[in-house]
């Protein structure tokens, strides 16, 4: 088949099983009605520890080229290349789509489809705080306007797009300076969307609620620490902190998007590297959706439901209880994937 479009992308090399979950990428993305160049770059601890500024910038340049990358596990060793990556890139909000995954066992019975947009910046992360003699410590917590209305026009250009409504939620009956500013912002940003519905809840009240209707939440719009908080509790009710993908966004100064980073959310699994039998669904998700991210929505949509139309056949790695090899389930999520795929490439 002729490639009806082609597209440009960074690819960020780390260690342990980075190396198997690029190998699923590319065989998949070989086998897409469209060409996709993947531009690499070696962000291992090994290049890292004899040149690390060189392995960053060579980062650097590359997304700044093609505007996308997608990352794969690396160690952290002296530094966190996931903290200079998003310090270099001005990352400042975070993507994490969690969905229940049919065939995944969890103890949680609801469904969730949940989009959560995060402030990547600030938030009591900044600061790690002061003791105060031996009896107090105190730390500094930040929102800022910018940071605020960036994740705002996100989740609703988001909701937009997935006609659903947006629900902002942080504590700004207590925090009513910090949170009162965040929910401020949302409240102007959600103005400028009058087809989107907008209501703000208070954290603590958003977690009891999703657990007790989980339907009724799609995307939601936190400051930075809850955003990490109901990450890993939605996580927990779809039963898998690590099969899940995000993606990194910096903006220009109309809260457009300038840079994307995909990655998944596991970390090197060195004790299964190198044996073909991890699990590649995370790195496929976040392929999928640099792929939708990019206009690809049909191609990008269809990988990411065939990833779970595989798990909920029962065609699982042995993580999820199966025999699969890393590349006997990639070849079981692009059967799927070839299943699903009707009509044009871009849609
Ligand atoms: P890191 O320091 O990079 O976080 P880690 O081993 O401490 O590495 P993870 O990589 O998250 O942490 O691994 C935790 C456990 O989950 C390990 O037993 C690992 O084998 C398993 N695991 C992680 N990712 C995968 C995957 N993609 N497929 C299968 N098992 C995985």
């Amino acid at each position: 088949m002729s490639p009806a479009e082609s597209l440009d992308l960074a690819e960020f090399h780390g260690d342990g099983i980075s190396a198997e979950l690029s190998a699923a990428v590319h065989s998949l993305a070989e086998r897409l009605p469209m060409e996709v160049r993947f531009h690499e770059v070696d962000l291992s601890l090994e290049r890292r520890q004899s040149d690390a500024e060189g392995s960053y910038r060579d980062a650097e340049k590359a997304i700044r080229k093609y505007g996308v990358a997608i990352k794969y596990p690396t160690t952290t060793d002296i530094e966190s290349p996931n903290k200079v990556l998003r310090d270099r890139f001005d990352f400042s909000v975070i993507h994490r789509p969690v969905r229940s995954i049919p065939g995944v066992k969890t103890r949680y019975n609801g469904q969730v489809d949940l989009n959560i947009v995060r402030i990547a910046v600030g938030g009591t992360y900044e600061d790690a705080g002061r003791r105060i003699g031996s009896e107090a410590a105190v730390s500094v917590r930040v929102i800022e306007r910018r940071p605020s209305f960036q994740a705002a026009k996100f989740a609703f250009e988001l909701a937009q797009k997935l006609e659903c409504g947006v629900c902002s939620a942080s504590k700004y009956t207590i925090q009513r300076a910090t949170d009162g500013l965040f929910e401020e912002v949302v409240t102007e940003v959600a103005a400028t969307y009058p087809d989107v519905h907008h209501h703000a809840e208070l954290f603590d009240a958003l977690l009891a609620k999703l657990i007790m209707k989980s339907e009724d939440y799609n995307v939601v719009v936190t400051p930075n620490e809850y955003g990490d908080f109901l990450s890993d509790t939605a996580c927990g009710m779809i039963g898998s902190i690590g099969l899940g993908a995000s993606a990194s966004y910096s903006f220009d100064d109309n809260g457009n998007v300038v840079l994307a980073m995909f990655d998944p959310a596991g970390g090197t699994a060195p004790d299964i590297a190198g044996q073909g039998l991890c699990n590649p669904s995370a790195a496929i998700w976040a392929f999928g959706q640099l792929l939708e991210h990019q206009g690809f929505r049909a191609l990008g949509g269809a990988l990411n439901d065939a990833v779970r139309d595989a798990i909920s056949a029962g065609n699982t790695t042995g993580d999820l209880g199966g025999s699969l090899s890393t590349m006997e389930f990639t070849e079981a999520v692009w059967e799927a994937t070839a299943a699903r795929l009707i009509g044009g490439v871009k849609a």
